[in-house]
This record gives C-alpha cells, sequence and structure tokens, in this order.
C-alpha cells in the first residue's frame, strides 16, 4: 500500500516518524509497505531478543491463545507460574510479580522499596539513583531517571529520587540520610549511552547498602535477559542484588515485564499491588519460550562471542576511521564517533538502497547496536559494510 493511503493523520503526534509503515519481519529483517528490507539492529530497541516473528514465540501465542488468554490476575495460571519458576531458577532471586512493561515494572519497585521502608526503616522512602539514567515514562519513573529535562516537562515531579554519579561511590555515599531506603540503577545505562557500571563500582554500592541497610535495586530492562552475553547483567560483577526489574528482551515483542525480589524484601500485602493483565498467560507462555531458549546449552556462549566479534569489527573501524573507540557488553554496544554525526548516520542508513540498515544514536556523538541475541556473524559483517559505504559518502 502507498504510504498516503494509511490513515496516519489518526494517530496522536507524540515523535517525529519516518513515512514508511513496516508490515512484516522475519530474524534480522524488517519489510516496509514498498517491500524494502532493512537490515534491523535496533530490534525495537532491544526488545526483539530472538529476533522478528522468532518460531518458538509464535508457537507458544498461538497455543495459549487457542488454550487460555486470561483468567483474571485474582487467580493462577500455567503459564504463569512456569516463567516464575524459571526465572528464580536461574537467578538469585526467589520471587516474581510480572508487569505489562519495564516502567511498570519499576513502578513495582520504587512500591516494594517504599513499602519495605514503611515496614522496616522508619518510613524511610528516597531511593538514590543517577544522573542520565533511564527508568520510564511514567511519573514516577520519570521523576527517578536522570534524563536531562524530564524534571521539568510534567512538573511537578515525584519526589524522593536524589541523584548520584554512576561510578562515583563518593557520590553515592554524600546522599545517604535516614530517610534513604533503596539504590536504583541499570548495570549498564542504555539510553544513557550504553555506559557500563564497572565491576568495582558495583561491588562497592553492594558493600554500601549492605552497611546501611539499603536494597540494591537493579533495572535490568534493557541489559537483562542475555543481552549483555550473561542472562543478567548483575553476574558480570559477582554480587547479589535484592530486587531486579526487567522488560524488552523478556518477552521478545510482546508487553511483559517482571519485578523480582529476594524472599527478605517480598513485604506486599493483599491489595498493595495488581492489575488487570499482569501475569496473562497469552504474555507469561511467550516469556516462557524466550527464557527457555536463551537458557538452553551453549545460546549465551553464543552470545557472548557474537558480541565479542562485533566488538573486533567495531574497533577495526574505529582505528580505521579515527574513531573514539567502542564500550558496551554482550550484544549492546555502542561505537564512540567522536563528533556529532550520529543522527546523520541514523538517516542515510534507514534510507539506504537497495536494502536499509537501522541503527540508532541513543547520543549525537555515538551509534547504539543492539540486534537480535541470534544474530549471525554474516548479518554483523554486513551491516559493517553498509555502515563503511554510509561513512564514505560523509
Ligand atoms: C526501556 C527502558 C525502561 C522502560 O521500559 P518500557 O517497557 O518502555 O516502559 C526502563 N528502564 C530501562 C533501563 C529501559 O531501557
Amino acid at each position: 500500500m502507498n504510504f498516503n493511503e494509511y490513515p496516519i493523520d489518526s494517530l496522536m503526534y507524540i515523535t517525529n516518524r519516518p513515512e514508511i509503515v513496516f508490515t512484516h519481519g522475519k530474524g534480522s529483517w524488517l519489510y516496509d509497505n514498498t517491500g524494502k528490507r532493512y537490515l534491523d539492529f535496533i530490534q525495537g530497541w532491544a526488545v526483539n531478543s530472538l529476533g522478528h516473528c522468532n518460531d518458538g514465540v509464535i508457537e507458544a501465542l498461538t497455543q495459549q491463545a487457542r488454550t487460555l488468554i486470561n483468567p483474571s490476575p485474582a487467580f493462577y495460571n500455567e503459564p504463569m507460574a512456569k516463567l516464575a519458576g524459571l526465572l528464580t531458577q536461574h537467578s538469585c532471586f526467589d520471587k516474581v510479580f510480572f508487569t505489562n512493561s519495564g516502567a511498570e515494572a519499576n513502578e513495582g519497585a520504587i512500591k516494594l522499596a517504599r513499602k519495605y521502608g514503611k515496614k522496616f526503616k522508619n518510613g524511610a522512602y528516597e531511593i538514590i539513583t543517577f544522573d542520565h539514567s533511564f527508568h520510564g515514562r511514567t511519573i514516577a519513573t520519570m521523576s527517578a531517571s536522570g534524563k536531562p529535562g524530564w524534571d521539568t516537562i510534567y512538573a511537578p515531579q515525584v519526589p524522593g529520587f536524589p541523584k548520584a554519579d554512576l561510578n562515583d561511590i563518593a557520590s553515592v555515599e554524600k546522599l545517604i540520610t535516614d530517610k534513604t531506603v533503596a539504590v536504583m540503577l541499570e548495570p549498564i545505562q542504555g539510553e544513557g549511552g550504553v555506559l557500563p557500571a564497572s565491576r568495582e563500582f558495583m561491588q562497592q554500592l553492594r558493600e554500601l547498602t549492605k552497611k546501611h541497610n539499603l536494597l540494591l535495586i537493579v533495572d535490568e530492562v534493557q541489559s537483562g535477559c542475555g543481552r549483555a552475553g550473561t542472562l543478567f547483567a548483575y553476574e558480570l560483577s559477582d554480587i547479589e542484588p535484592d530486587v531486579m526489574t526487567l522488560a524488552k528482551g523478556i518477552g521478545s515483542g510482546v508487553p511483559l515485564g517482571a519485578l523480582l525480589c529476594k524472599k527478605h524484601v517480598e513485604v506486599f500485602e493483599a491489595g498493595d499491588q495488581g492489575g488487570t493483565y499482569n501475569g496473562n498467560p497469552l504474555m507469561t507462555a511467550a516469556g516462557y519460550s524466550v527464557i527457555s531458549q536463551l537458557t538452553a546449552p551453549g545460546f549465551l556462549d553464543g552470545v557472548k562471542a557474537r558480541g565479542e566479534y562485533l566488538r573486533t569489527k567495531l574497533l577495526e573501524l574505529s582505528a580505521e576511521r579515527g574513531f573514539e573507540g567502542e564500550r558496551g557488553e554482550g550484544l549492546l554496544r555502542a561505537l564512540l564517533l567522536g563528533k556529532d554525526i550520529g543522527n546523520q548516520i541514523v538517516e542515510k542508513a534507514r534510507l539506504m538502497q537497495p536494502d536499509g540498515l537501522l541503527l540508532n544514536a541513543a547520543r549525537p556523538n555515538l551509534l547504539r547496536f543492539m540486534p537480535a541475541l541470534n544474530v549471525t556473524t554474516e548479518e554483523i559483517d554486513q551491516m559493517m559494510a553498509m555502515l563503511r559505504s554510509i561513512l564514505d559518502t560523509l
């Protein structure tokens, strides 16, 4: 269909979108309304962990859609229980609450921490978060985020989120008062530009939070579910957080998130937390397929290997073009361009002929790569060749 034939004008304006309509996808490839195909290194912003329309996810969704879609969150269902069991088996956490998005999982983590403070810490409610962090788009998670400008768009903010600097333990220590109940961070800041918290910093944070009886909350909405080459990014630092949130990769494209905690943090009482769609069997069945595939023997080793391959290729390109190197973990990486040409490259990549390339500039001076975790080395080579040909035209 022609772009002008779609009733685009009926959609509420929220951002500038290119004049194409995506119609179908498979693996690392997306197709638009004109039949043009795109090599996708965005994957719904690190969402489609197993690529577009993964066979296992399709099978889980279609089977479950025929069996039971939603009995109500007031009752148990089988996929919900099975996925919770799989997540506690493969993590350091004991308890799981399912959500429909990352922001909702983080809202849940904030509620859990505030309830914990009420119960065990004289009503302490402040959660120390970090500059340039991203925790979602609800009012509370925007307030928790350290994204520049977000403190004013929908002011007033929700109070209680003092901001520290990533990888600077003194800046965290300085903010601790008798009102503090938790520290929350992304083990790798995704939207902030693929900035990993160092292993040393994560270990210092764990020590500091233990000393002050504070909860350590990791927002693994982007870094979790195999993205960093381990099932969860906290594993890279050999620490055990108290609370973790997931979304994005856990559903490989469907709306699913999770709030996980250790037994001693499970403080919700009847009626404290819930939601109409939370833990519905349709989405949790998809999540069960995803986590089963990610934890199959050898899968994460493959992610690590492909992450290392991408790293090597990006470093070669950086040396060749005089860029400033690369950073990241697993298949969440950034190429540091050293100048603000990121958006220009993104635009040219999408418009390339005959095939387009989908990239993201999380900041104007870098490109972020978040391909499907089952991307092939051939596809990485293809992406690098396309990127080189764009750079030649600048
Ligand atoms: C994307 C993201 C969120 C928000 O998730 P939504 O599903 O869009 O609500 C929260 N935290 C991090 C680290 C994210 O990358």
